[in-house]
C-alpha cells in the first residue's frame, strides 16, 4: 500500500476527528519512522512525546515478545508480578508509595480527580473542589477536561462537571485567591505542553506546594507529558525539588505501549478502598511488562543526563535561530521539551518540515512544539535544525 491508498481507505472509514498530516506511517527505529513510500523522517513528534525512547527500543520490544508468551491479560480479581514489578519500580524512583493503573493519560487525571473528591469526602471535611489552570491540558474524558482550561476543547460539552474551577496558570496570588471553603486540590502541569510549552516561573510548583500546605489542600501535579525523563529529570517536580501529593503519568511510561499511572503516598491512598474505582485493563500485564523495560532504561542517570545535554543543544540552537530570524518571538522548555514561538500560525511551517523529512508539531496555533525522543543523537538534534532552518527561510 501507498500512502495514497493509506488516506484513501482511512478517510473512507474513520470518524473524522483528527486534522492529519498527508502522511501514512509504516514503520520505525530510533528517531526515524518511514512512510508507506518509504521514505524516512526524522521524527522530533515522537507520537506526542510517547516515543521518549523512539521507535521499537530493543528492551521493549524484548520484554513484549516474552510477556506475549506468557499471559496478555488477567483480570484484577488476581494479582501478577509484573504490576507489582512496575509499581515497585516507580515508588522507588519517585515521591509515591502506592500506584494505582490504568490505560491513558485522562483516566490517570480521572483517578486523580476521583481520589482527591474521596479524599475531600472522607477526610477532608466534604470539601470537594479541584482548581486547575487556564491553558492547561488534561485530558478528554469529562472530569480531565473540565479541568481543561481551554475553550477549544469544551465546545459542545456543556455541562461539564461540576465542583471543578480554573485560575490563572503560574500566578501564585491569583491561585491562592481562587481557593474557597470547599477547594480541596489544586492540579496543574509542572509545564504545560498542549497549552504551548508554558514554563512557569522559578519557585511556583514550590509555591503551590506552600500554598497546599497552608489551606491544607491536595497538590496534583499532571506529569503525563513533562514526566519519564522528558525535561531531563525523571519527573519535573524535582527541578523545584518538591513533591506533589498525587502524579498522574501515561504517554512514555509505556515506551509506545497503552498504560497510565496514579501514583500517590499511602496515606493519600487510604482514600481508596476496595471497590471505589477500577479498570478491567489496569495492570495488564503487556503494558506493565513494557513499562518496567522503558522505566528501568529512561531512569538510568546516564540515559537522562543524555537527555538534558541532546536538551542543551536543542535549546542552543533554536536560542541562536531566534536571534537570526524576525519571525522567531522566544524559545521556551525544557529539557527536550522545547517550543518555539512564532509571531503566526504554524501550520505551514510544520508542513515544510514534513516535505523535508522532519516530524514536528505546532501547538496553541504559534508555538512550534519539538519533543524528540531522549535517545535522538547530537548529529540528529543538527539535522532537525537544519531542516527547520530551511522552513524558516521558505517561509
Ligand atoms: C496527553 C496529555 C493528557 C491526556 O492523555 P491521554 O493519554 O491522551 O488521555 C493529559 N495531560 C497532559 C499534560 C497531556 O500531555
Amino acid at each position: 500500500m501507498t500512502n495514497a491508498d493509506v488516506f484513501a481507505r482511512n478517510a473512507a472509514h474513520e470518524i473524522r476527528l483528527y486534522a492529519r498530516q498527508p502522511l501514512a506511517l509504516a514503520r520505525g527505529s530510533g528517531c526515524s519512522v518511514w512512510d508507506a513510500n518509504g521514505k524516512r523522517y526524522l521524527d522530533f513528534f515522537a507520537g506526542v512525546a510517547v516515543n521518549s525512547l523512539g521507535h521499537c527500543h530493543p528492551a521493549v520490544v524484548e520484554a513484549i515478545r516474552r510477556q506475549a508468551g506468557e499471559l496478555l491479560h488477567v483480570s484484577n480479581h488476581y494479582h501478577t508480578a509484573i504490576e507489582g514489578e512496575l509499581a515497585e519500580l516507580l515508588c522507588r524512583h519517585s515521591f509515591a508509595e502506592r500506584v494505582f493503573l490504568c490505560n491513558s493519560g485522562t483516566e490517570a487525571i480521572e483517578a486523580a480527580m476521583k481520589l482527591a473528591r474521596r479524599w475531600g469526602a472522607e477526610m477532608g471535611g466534604g470539601r470537594y473542589e479541584i482548581l486547575a489552570t487556564h491553558g492547561s491540558f488534561h485530558g478528554r474524558t469529562f472530569g480531565a477536561l473540565s479541568a481543561t482550561g481551554q475553550e477549544k476543547y469544551h465546545r459542545g460539552y456543556f455541562p461539564l462537571l461540576p465542583g471543578v474551577r480554573l485560575a490563572p496558570f503560574d500566578d501564585l496570588d491569583a491561585m491562592e485567591a481562587a481557593v474557597a471553603p470547599e477547594t480541596i486540590a489544586i492540579m496543574v502541569e509542572p509545564i504545560q505542553g498542549e497549552g504551548g510549552v508554558v514554563v512557569p516561573k522559578p519557585g511556583y510548583l514550590r509555591g503551590l506546594r506552600a500554598l497546599a500546605e497552608r489551606r491544607d489542600l491536595l497538590l496534583i501535579f499532571d506529569e503525563i507529558q513533562t514526566g519519564m525523563g522528558r525535561t531531563g529529570k525523571l519527573f519535573a517536580y524535582e527541578h523545584e525539588d518538591v513533591a506533589p501529593d498525587i502524579m498522574a503519568l501515561a504517554k512514555a511510561l509505556g515506551g509506545g505501549v497503552p498504560i497510565g499511572a496514579l501514583c500517590t503516598t499511602d496515606r493519600i491512598a487510604a482514600a481508596f478502598t476496595p471497590g471505589a474505582h477500577g479498570t478491567t485493563f489496569g495492570g495488564n500485564p503487556l503494558a506493565c511488562a513494557a513499562a518496567v523495560a522503558a522505566l528501568a532504561t529512561i531512569a538510568e542517570p546516564a540515559f537522562l543526563a543524555h537527555a538534558t545535554a541532546m536538551g542543551t543543544r536543542l535549546r542552543d540552537g533554536l536560542e541562536r535561530r531566534v536571534a537570526r530570524h524576525p519571525h522567531l518571538q522566544q524559545v521556551r522548555g525544557l529539557g527536550l521539551m522545547q517550543g518555539l514561538l512564532l509571531d503566526g500560525p504554524g501550520g505551514a511551517i510544520v508542513a515544510r518540515c514534513l516535505e523535508a523529512g522532519l516530524l514536528i508539531n505546532c501547538t496553541a496555533d504559534r508555538v512550534l512544539r519539538m519533543t524528540p525522543p531522549l535517545i535522538v543523537t547530537a548529529d540528529e538534534v543538527d539535522e532537525a535544525l537544519e531542516i527547520v532552518d530551511g522552513a524558516l527561510a521558505a517561509a
